[in-house]
């Protein structure tokens, strides 16, 4: 376990905003995360849990806290049959890895996910999506320490209690556990996913007869990285809030008074908003004020365009919520996590 003192958070959250921690421990090895546990309790520090810092706004520029950065390796085939291969993934694995790992071997189900940042350990946290999958899919269980027993459990799928951008972790289990390994199923025969239009539109100007995850997966990564502002250059969190789900009725009335409004019906009748939409209507598409906004090409993302605090971060994200709430009478809830 590797401890520093005073440490800047910078390079730790790709909002690129400036934060320090009192206590920053290195996770590397399953060993170090109950080390680290030792160490916190020892010296009756506060924690948190850190894994690629994409889904974060660090709100405070001082934490007198420690951060526990799972950085654990390993990905490892526990089981296969005729139409399947387990997988078995440190915590502290990329996301991406993940991905590219199953499409080099031909298996489905994730790849729709290709280049989501972060770690495999925190997919389960707001059970992540894009183009139509989600982790939910694929996920069969994973081993989490609970820190208030010390017990080590595996939680299965139905356990973890997954909805849209949401699971048991972001509830009942929330700063309750700590994720040690995620273990998914991928098909050999996968049915592939492309009804997200741009996913599809790419797909046909090639005119692939069979379509193949290792196209799929090119599909998503040129179009994400067209249309998203890449952490390096520009900091964000991807998604500043979840597309708000409303029922039918008010669906119908509210297209009515703003046609322009997007929505998706959902599998349980209800009907998922764009909230890129709702934000854009409400005037704040590219907005800047000071040194944070909503990005020109995508109103979902709220960007620093260089020294911006988490707390201005956070303050523009309500003004939006207030204005959307006026507009439409629709409540907006942060997908990012706040520290
Ligand atoms: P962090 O940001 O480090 O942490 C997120 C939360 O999980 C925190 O509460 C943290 O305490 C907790 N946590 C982290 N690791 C563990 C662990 N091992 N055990 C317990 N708790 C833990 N998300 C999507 O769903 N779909 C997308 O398409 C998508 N696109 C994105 C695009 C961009 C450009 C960016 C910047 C973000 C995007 N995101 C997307 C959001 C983000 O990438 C995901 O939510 C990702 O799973 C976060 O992983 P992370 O390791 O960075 O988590
Ligand atoms: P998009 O394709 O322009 O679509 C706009 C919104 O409409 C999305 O939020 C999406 O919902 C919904 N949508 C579009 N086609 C749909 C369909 N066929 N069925 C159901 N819903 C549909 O979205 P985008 O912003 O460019 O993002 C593309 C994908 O990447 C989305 O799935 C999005 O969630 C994901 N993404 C997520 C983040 C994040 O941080 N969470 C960041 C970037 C991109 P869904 O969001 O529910 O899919």
């Amino acid at each position: 376990m590797n401890i520093k003192k005073n440490k800047s958070l910078l390079e730790f959250n790709t909002f690129g905003v400036e934060s320090t921690v009192a206590h920053y421990l290195k996770i590397a090895t399953e060993e170090d995360l109950y080390d680290s546990i030792k160490y916190v309790e020892k010296n009756r520090l506060k924690y948190f849990f850190l894994g690629g810092g994409s889904n974060i706004l660090l709100t405070s520029e001082k934490y007198n806290m420690a951060a526990l950065h799972i950085q654990t390796s390993g990905i490892e085939i526990i089981d296969e049959d005729d139409e399947s291969i387990t997988i078995r993934c440190a915590a502290g694995e990329n996301w991406d890895d993940v991905v590219a790992f199953s499409v080099e071997r031909g298996l489905g189900g994730i790849e729709n996910m290709s280049l989501i940042p972060g770690t495999i350990g925190a997919a389960p946290i707001q059970n992540i999506g894009a183009y139509g999958q989600e982790l939910k899919d694929t996920f069969v269980e994973a081993r989490v320490l609970l820190t208030d027993t010390k017990k080590t459990v595996d939680i299965s799928n139905e356990e973890c209690n997954f909805g849209y951008r949401d699971s048991i972790f972001k509830k009942e289990l929330k700063d309750k556990a700590v994720i040690l390994y995620v273990t998914l199923k991928l098909r050999k025969n996968p049915k592939l996913n492309y009804s997200y239009k741009g996913v599809r539109e790419i797909i046909f100007v090639r005119g692939d007869e069979q379509v193949t995850v290792k196209e799929i997966r090119n599909a998503i990564i040129q179009l994400r990285t067209e249309k998203l502002p890449d952490p390096a250059i520009l900091g964000n969190a991807g998604s500043f809030f979840k597309n708000p789900e409303i029922l039918e009725e008010s669906y119908n009335i509210l297209k009515r008074f703003s046609p322009e409004i997007e929505g998706f019906k959902t599998k349980d009748g209800k009907v998922k908003l764009s909230a890129a939409k709702l934000i854009e209507l409400s005037g704040w598409k590219g907005r800047r004020e000071g040194n944070c906004g909503v990005y020109e090409n995508h109103s979902l993302v709220l960007v620093n365009y260089g020294g911006a605090k988490g707390s201005e971060i956070a303050s523009v994200a309500k003004k939006i919520i207030n204005d959307v709430f006026e507009t439409f009478g629709i409540k907006l809830t942060a997908e990012v996590n706040f520290f």
